[in-house]
């Protein structure tokens, strides 16, 4: 992900595009929100008006003959004004209650629809994406960010929109009841639009910051958590708090930095109102005494001014929220536009079951520009027949394995199955034709049942337990408190090595795949683990295409047929029988 420091001035831009497609839909209840938030407005604006008409008869009931033509003060028009105030008020509450709720309720939709997006993006993502990327910042920005930009469009979004229109709707009035005072309000606003700009980008540059920030401190508190015992054992718990602090401390400093620029760009405001007010004060003193105003327009133009311009302030407040939410709007949009690597090429195929044969041609993996993890591999393998893949650790095993199930595409070259290139079947069929067991056994949190029904979701009872008896699991699992509905901690950690890799094949056998891929499924077991792992998967690979990955010169021997690679090329080949021949040799 480009995480770029330098301001840009498309981050509002990005992060509006970023919600456009979920608006859709919820028309309605948006239009209904604006609808509430313009009556608002129109209350907002009549609100001082029973005060002008009260002053205005007042001063006529003085004798003071400052106040042109009207009624003069009386009981039934004291009444009437404090009525109509109440009635104002109470509607405007209303108004502005109603407008509230649809934007929290269309927020909170959207939101969720994003979320919802940028989640099964990521999912899609290949290898080569989650293998550089941090996951902890990644999660902060499918939870935070998001929540961020959802809370931010109810607390500042709909504010700032009602009095923009607010602002233009009282200075309209105001060019009615004088111009020449409306004037200093229109020259006050555009002052604060000149102003606010330096320092709304710089917010959001310092907003930016201390997100980065905050997705470091999730990478290492993951980090630590997830790698506990290590973190322990070889006491790093100081260090790696050293460094949890130091990103700690930089998310403080640009955060306070950011809350400062605010802050600055507020009082700023408060100051620029001041000096509004003095002059319509000044001014419109002066308009009244010359007969050009009367007394009441004055307290209209007085509180307009605190009204209009109140707004003007809480925009400082607004735009440091805003641009710290777009700074987490383009944190959101830089994940999704990482294109996930994985497309299909044309329409996507499906058969209805692939019969095991594959061939690699060309093939050719990099992970860096120049850097090639396996070059141009040919090789065939028949179906239903059993091969090793041997060789030292980085030769590319692992990376030749992971281009079956389009864990990661080749850079040059094609994978066929059947004659067919992968790129061309429709993913979700290819995936559900391969079985793929790796080293670390995976477990998610839940039930033994539910992890197991992994393999093919809408799998029985029984065929789950059929599947882990094949897999010499089901003796153990019985012997648990809970058998099958025994709850595995995250990632496993209730269970022995050995046991959760049975528990990885039972759930492999369900899948009940043409195709399986081991790869180094036994690297690591002690040798009663290992047998009883070696037996589930003899039970697994019968009659199934089998790419065993393997340290295990006797598991590779008992294969069909054996490749050995070194630095990402196939060195040699031959029968299981004559493999160990070849390692003497
Ligand atoms: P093996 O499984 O044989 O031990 P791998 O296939 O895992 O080897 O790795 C082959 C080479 O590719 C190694 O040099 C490794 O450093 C590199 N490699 C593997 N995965 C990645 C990745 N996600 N990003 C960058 N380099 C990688
Ligand atoms: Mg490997």
């Amino acid at each position: 992900m480009p995480a770029s420091d330098k301001p840009s001035r498309s981050a509002l831009r990005r992060t509006l595009g970023l919600v456009r497609p979920h608006l859709r839909g919820h028309g309605p209840v948006m239009a209904g929100g604006v609808v509430a938030l313009l009556f608002e407005v129109v209350f907002r604006v009549l609100e001082p008006w029973p005060l002008k008409f009260v002053i205005d008869a007042l001063t006529r009931s003085l004798g003071a003959d400052l106040a042109g033509t009207g009624p003069t003060a009386s009981l039934r028009l004291l009444l009437l004004a404090g009525a109509a105030t109440v009635a104002i008020v109470g509607l405007r509450a209303l108004a502005n209650y109603l407008a509230t709720v649809a934007f929290a309720l269309a927020g909170s939709r959207v939101a969720t629809a994003l979320r919802a997006r940028v989640f099964g993006h990521v999912a899609r993502l290949s290898r080569r994406f989650h293998a550089t990327s941090r996951s902890g910042d990644l999660v902060q920005r499918l939870i935070a960010d998001v929540g961020r930009l959802q809370e931010v469009a109810v607390t500042a979004g709909l504010p700032m929109l009602a009095n923009l229109v607010t602002l233009v709707a009282m200075t309209v009035v105001m060019f009615f009841l004088d111009w020449l005072l409306a004037v200093v309000v229109i020259v006050a606003a555009a002052t604060f639009a000149l102003t606010s700009r330096t320092s709304t980008s710089k917010i959001t540059t310092a907003s930016r910051r201390t997100r980065q920030a905050e997705g470091d401190l999730a990478n290492i508190a993951q980090e630590t958590v997830g790698a506990i015992s290590v973190v322990q054992a070889y006491g790093l718990e100081r260090h790696l708090g050293d460094r949890f602090q130091g990103s700690n401390a930089k998310s403080l400093r640009d955060g306070v930095k950011s809350k400062r620029l605010a802050a600055g760009l507020e009082r700023r405001t408060d100051l620029l109102i001041g000096i509004a007010t003095a002059t319509v004060l000044v001014f419109g003193g002066w308009r009244v005494m010359t007969l050009n105003m009367t007394p009441g327009d004055l307290v209209i133009f007085t509180t307009y001014l605190k009204t209009a311009m109140k707004p003007l302030r809480d925009m400082a407040k607004y735009t440091g929220r805003i641009a710290r939410a777009t700074a987490s709007g383009e944190r959101v949009a830089d994940v999704l536009d990482v294109e996930p690597e994985i497309r299909p090429v044309g329409a996507p195929r499906r058969v209805p079951a692939l019969t095991g044969a594959l061939r690699f041609s060309g093939v050719t993996v990099r992970f860096q520009k120049r850097h090639e993890a396996v070059s141009d591999i040919d090789l065939e393998i028949v179906p239903g027949e059993r091969v090793a893949f041997v060789g030292h650790s980085g030769s590319g095993k692992s990376t030749l394995a992971s281009l079956v199930p389009r864990l990661i595409d080749p850079s040059e070259g094609v994978v066929l199955a059947d004659g067919m290139d992968l790129r061309t079947l429709d993913i979700d069929f290819l995936r559900s034709q391969v079985a793929l067991v790796q080293q670390e056994a995976v477990l998610f949190s839940g039930s033994v049942m539910d992890n197991i029904r992994m393999g093919r979701l809408d799998a029985t009872d029984e065929e789950v337990m059929d599947a882990a008896r094949a897999a010499r699991a089901h003796d153990f699992i019985m012997a648990m408190p809970d058998g099958y509905q025994h709850l595995v901690g995250e990632r496993g950690g209730t269970l022995s090595g050995g046991q959760r890799q049975r528990i990885s094949i039972a759930r492999a056998l369900l899948r009940d795949a043409p195709i399986v891929v081991l790869d180094e499924v036994t690297t690591g077991l002690d040798g009663d683990n290992a047998d009883a792992v070696l037996a589930a998967i003899e039970t697994l690979t019968k009659g199934r295409t089998t790419i065993v990955v393997t340290h295990d010169d006797q598991v590779a021997a008992a294969c069909d047929w054996v490749f050995r690679l070194e630095r990402g090329r196939v060195v040699w080949q031959g029968a299981g029988d004559a493999f160990l021949g070849s390692r003497r040799g």
